[in-house]
């Protein structure tokens, strides 16, 4: 046996109704609010998440799975989608296309992490994404979307925290307010702090040291530095969660590990890996469009991954099964009709199966059961001979005969009592 590699996995029939659940939840949201699916491929240049992500981030100095192809051109699979789908709307001129783009992807991202329960080497994640729309509206919405997929999973217990962490005008005072806030105790953080101290101050906040946290407690907040602009633009964004009653609180550390980002940042945490942890996360990162050779355009977006959205999913969700007909034959005859049903009932777009071993009605009825099946419809015997089918309520063991011509209509009839299917 040749085992799949560590910090993957396949996601097994019974796991991917889940899977499919959440999707489809997003994608039907996401079109909801006005955004249109992008697809790029999983393979990139390696220098666009150098440039994108940001050369100094824990992403590309250590968990990129960045290598030389063939050609000699070094490559990475994309360790996440914002430089991706930047690129792509640089690269086919977007901003020409589509002024207001409101973008969104699903699909695996790659980090070569340390494995741990829920955090995977190939990882899963929704993509949303807003470029040229700077109004503090479309934070407020793209914070909606993201708090509207959570309360639409029906995920108990999440909450929202938002922070604003200034622009190229206000943040360089706030770096400066911070090292000094730092003073002597600089040296006794964390190496990682140290290191960031130099690269990006505020990424101090993303620290997890124990030790590190009475002195990180102490520093000053972002939101006390923001010039009038930026200050302006995040109490516009808090008005109008108030406005839509969607319930938040601010999150001085909310900083985000990334390069990138401008002003808004905000996360939705849940419980579901026992501790609290991210479900998903974002915010704006105006000057990215233009760092990756575009226009000066605005982006705002978030990441939500897919595999903590999974776990997070209640005991009881309602994730409804298809409800499908099975097709049961009684002797040689029924059989041969019982075939010609069964690929009338899909022609005709309803799920169905059949027990293809031959075998006595009440083994098939059982296999009926087992795949949960909405109907029966048995062929065979004096019915078959009639011109009649005998129709089997599965939930009820009521039965009756149709005429053959009707069977369809009556299954059809019985599948789509329940609601969903077709
Ligand atoms: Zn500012
Ligand atoms: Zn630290």
């Amino acid at each position: 046996m040749i085992p799949a590699i560590r910090g993957t996995h396949d996601i097994l029939p019974g796991d991917v109704q889940k899977w499919q659940h959440v999707e489809r939840v997003a994608r039907d949201l996401c079109e909801r609010y006005g955004y249109v699916e992008l697809r790029t491929p999983v393979i990139e240049r390696e220098e666009l998440f150098a440039k994108g992500t940001g050369e100094t981030t824990d992403i590309v100095q250590k968990e990129m799975y960045a290598f030389t192809d063939k050609g000699g051109e070094r490559v990475t699979l994309r360790p996440e989608a914002t430089p991706s789908l930047v690129r792509a709307y640089v690269e086919h001129g977007l901003d020409q296309l589509m002024p207001a783009t409101k973008l969104f992807m699903m699909g695996p991202m790659f980090r070569y992490e340390r494995p741990q329960k829920g955090r995977y080497r190939q990882f899963h994640q929704l993509d949303v994404e807003v470029f040229n729309m700077g109004d503090p509206a479309v934070d407020a919405e793209v914070i909606d979307l993201a708090w509207s997929l959570v309360a639409a999973l029906e995920i108990a217990d999440a909450e929202l925290v938002i922070n604003s962490v200034g622009c190229a005008a206000c943040r360089p005072t706030f770096q400066k307010a911070l090292l000094a806030a730092l003073g002597d105790d600089l040296p006794k953080l964390c190496q990682d702090c140290q290191r960031r101290a130099k690269t990006n101050p505020l990424r101090i906040y993303d620290c997890k040291v124990e030790a590190d946290q009475p002195i990180i407690d102490r520093l000053p907040h972002s939101v006390d530095y923001l010039c009038e602009a930026c200050a302006t633009h995040f109490a516009a964004v808090q008005r109008q969660l108030t406005d839509w009653h969607i319930p938040w609180r601010i999150s001085h550390r909310l900083v985000r590990g990334l390069d990138y980002y401008t002003r808004t940042t905000f996360e939705i945490l849940g419980h579901a890996l026992g501790a609290q942890n991210a479900l998903l996360g974002g915010g704006r990162y105006d000057g990215l469009v233009k760092d990756l050779g575009g226009p000066d355009r605005t982006g705002i977006g978030f990441a939500a991954g897919l595999e903590r959205l999974v776990l997070a999913l209640p005991e009881t969700a309602k994730i409804a099964a298809t409800p499908r007909a099975f097709v049961a034959a009684i002797g040689e005859d029924g059989r041969a009709e019982a075939l010609r049903l069964l690929r009338e009932l899909r022609q005709a777009g309803l799920p169905a199966q059949m027990e293809f071993e031959a075998r006595g009605v009440r083994a098939q009825l059982k296999r009926a059961d087992r795949l949960a099946a909405r109907v029966t419809l048995i062929v065979g015997g004096d019915e078959l001979a009639r011109g009649e089918v005998t129709l089997r309520d599965m939930q009820t063991g009521d039965q009756r005969a149709v005429p053959r011509a009707e069977a369809i209509d009556a299954a059809r009839a019985l599948l789509a009592r329940d609601g969903a299917h077709p």
